[in-house]
């Protein structure tokens, strides 16, 4: 298998809901190691695009590859267990289980064979078992949520939420995590603390597509960044180059 094969790769997507085109046809590719930034006016179609990628919403025409295998006709379970894990612009969790259980069901879907480096201390977790607390005390660690490990999730701020929701999607030992506006309603040190947390799950062997409205974090944490606007791609490069765009910036100034 080739290295520099795309995670993945959206080819001509296209999303419709009845008479309005959310995605025309939205080609794009997440490499290894990399952290892509998605950014765009509100209504772009960036959520669709998650939406899409996840298996949530059936794309209208076009292809998605996840690692060289199609997965556009996939149902989202079946995405999740190739590898694809995602958090939601409003935080999903099971408001009245705790943190730990939030996390030992987020551990129900799995993908064998794939073991992001921060769950390398539990190698006897095998194919086919059920997450166990310990890996899911490995996750809190990491997460940096082990103080919330026992409480009820409808009680924790909204910071903690967005973490837990991140370490429970971690549960699933994602290829690839797809973070829909996660430093929506943190404060600046919070977001800081975030843009780490993204930092290290990178460093753990698991790619990343951001989308975020805040531009210092999205700057920060992205290796390259994708501009969506009004269904369309309209920039892709680094992101010194993203900042001066004039097409971006006139996307935003216009919107
Ligand atoms: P963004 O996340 O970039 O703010 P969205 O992807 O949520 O934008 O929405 C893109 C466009 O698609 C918007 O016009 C939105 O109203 C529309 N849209 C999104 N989901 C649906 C849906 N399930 N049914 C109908 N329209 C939708
Ligand atoms: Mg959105």
């Amino acid at each position: 298998r080739r290295t520099d094969e795309p995670v993945l790769a959206v080819r001509e997507l296209k999303q419709v809901f009845g008479g309005l085109t959310a995605l025309e046809s939205v080609s794009f590719e997440l490499r290894r190691g990399e952290v892509l930034g998605l950014m765009g006016p509100n209504g772009a179609g960036k959520s669709t695009l998650l939406n899409a990628v996840s298996g949530v919403t059936r794309a209208t025409a076009g292809s998605i590859e996840f690692y060289g295998e199609r997965i556009e006709q996939l149902e989202s379970s079946a995405v999740a267990t190739r590898g694809v894990a995602r958090t939601f612009q409003t935080v999903r969790l099971f408001w009245d289980m705790t943190v730990l259980e939030n996390l030992l069901v987020g551990g129900h879907t799995r993908l064998a064979g794939f073991v992001p480096k921060f769950l390398s201390p539990f190698p006897f977790v095998r194919r086919g078992e059920r997450r166990t607390v310990e890996e899911a005390e490995a996750v809190l660690a990491f997460t940096d949520t082990w103080d919330c490990r026992d409480r009820r999730a409808s009680s924790l701020d909204a910071y903690q939420q967005r973490r837990v929701e991140i370490a429970r999607a971690l549960m699933t030992r994602p290829r690839m995590l797809l973070l829909d506006e996660p430093a929506a309603g943190l404060n600046e040190s919070e977001t800081r603390d975030l843009a780490r947390l993204i930092a290290s799950i990178r460093a753990a062997g698991v790619d990343v597509i951001l989308i975020e409205h805040d531009m210092d974090l999205l700057m920060t944490a992205s290796d390259r960044i994708v501009v969506l606007d009004h269904g369309v791609i309209i920039a892709d490069g680094p992101p010194d180059e993203i900042r001066r765009n004039p097409a971006v910036l006139e996307a935003y100034l216009g919107s």
